[in-house]
């Protein structure tokens, strides 16, 4: 699948990127645009477009973009540069002691060399999943296409006008639990949100990015931190696959009952989500299995997987469940 031509545009600061989008963005109230594409590592974006899921006009490769790659403490907090390799996150000595549960979910990414190319601002917008989107525009074209792409129909919920198409990227479920936020810089200048409000829950129209801006920097709070924390993840090949199911727990304890945690989903909803209730069923309490095993019923119940993916939605599920209650009693602090 050879890629169509594009033209290739390579800001300097953020202002020359956001430049570039405003010129080249066309319509920004459209949203998702498609004349220009922002590309970081490209272990996503270029594939796509080998499949001709996109075909920008301009690609802009914000990789030279100064000052955002890289991990800071910041105040009491931390702040990670959108262009921070995952690997590097992984190995982040700094993240793993403080936001543990944040370095185990980049080190869960698919293969060692596309955590090197693979950026965490990339990790967050990554497009949504689905069997009849990712394919070639030979495949889509024969099966009359869908909604999210080309299309007006849904093939995995025939004759309903949404799409189910599944968010799979593996570290916003753990920054959600870190209740971390991000920076997007636009024409008017920057903007910080809370990273649970980026997503919108629909699979073709999945985050709250105008066409003509870029995400910048991601920020983890100092109350957030010194969490125990562990992610499990659902694939089919161990050493490089998106997850089919995932879960992130952030946890603090105090004097042998939890003080505070948290507990999101990801690949089982077109957005990542937080497991609502589980903190309030959780805190006070002792972590005892039974109370694991009422917060795992919770999560699968959060859970909606559909057919997007290779495995059934009610196995998926289930992982949901039995990772829930694992992965809190694996936590220590
Ligand atoms: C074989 C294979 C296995 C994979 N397995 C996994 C996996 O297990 N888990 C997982 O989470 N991912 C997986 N991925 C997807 C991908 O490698 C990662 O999600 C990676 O973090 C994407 O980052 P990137 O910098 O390469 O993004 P890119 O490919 O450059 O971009 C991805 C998307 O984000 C947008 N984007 C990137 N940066 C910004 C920014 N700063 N501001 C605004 N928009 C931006 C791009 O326009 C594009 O839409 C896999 C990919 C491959 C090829
Ligand atoms: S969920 Fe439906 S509309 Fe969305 S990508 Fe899959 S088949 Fe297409």
């Amino acid at each position: 699948m050879s890629l169509s031509q594009f033209k290739l545009l390579r800001p300097r600061t953020i202002d020359e990127a956001v430049g570039f989008l405003a010129k080249y963005a066309g319509d920004a109230a459209a949203g998702d645009g498609q004349r220009i594409r922002i590309i970081a590592g490209g272990t996503d974006l270029i594939p796509s477009m080998r499949q001709k899921l996109f075909e920008p006009e301009y690609v802009l490769d914000i990789r030279h973009i100064v000052g955002l790659n890289g991990i800071r403490e910041q105040g009491s907090g931390v702040e990670i540069g959108a262009l921070t390799p995952l690997s590097r996150i992984e190995h982040s000595e700094l993240l793993r002691r403080r936001y543990p549960v944040l370095s185990e979910a980049a080190s869960a990414v698919a293969s060692p060399v596309i955590r090197n190319m693979g950026t965490i601002g990339g990790n967050i917008c990554l497009d949504t999943r689905c069997l009849w989107y990712n394919q070639s525009l030979a495949w889509r074209k024969a099966c009359g296409f869908c909604i999210k792409k080309d299309g007006n129909l849904c093939h995995v919920a025939p004759g309903g006008t949404k799409c189910w198409a599944a968010f799979s990227g593996d570290t916003p479920p753990a920054l959600l639990c870190l209740s971390a936020e991000i920076e997007v810089a636009g024409p008017s200048g920057s903007r910080r949100v809370a990273l649970r409000d980026f997503y919108t829950g629909e699979g073709d129209n999945y985050r709250k990015l105008q066409a003509n801006e870029v995400l910048t920097r991601i920020f983890l709070p100092e109350t957030s931190a010194d969490y125990g924390g562990v992610y499990r993840k659902l694939r089919i090949r161990g050493s490089i696959d998106y997850p089919l199911a995932g879960v992130a727990v952030a946890i603090k304890r105090a004097n042998g009952h939890v003080a505070d945690a948290r507990v999101a989903l990801t690949a089982v909803n077109p957005a990542p989500a937080l497991v609502k209730g589980a903190s309030e069923m959780m805190a006070g309490n002792p972590l005892t299995e039974t109370l694991a095993e009422a917060v795992g019923d919770l999560a699968a119940r959060t859970a909606k997987p559909l057919t997007t993916s290779a495995l059934t939605p009610e196995y998926r599920r289930e992982m949901i469940r039995v990772f829930t209650k694992r992965a809190l009693l694996a936590t220590e602090r």
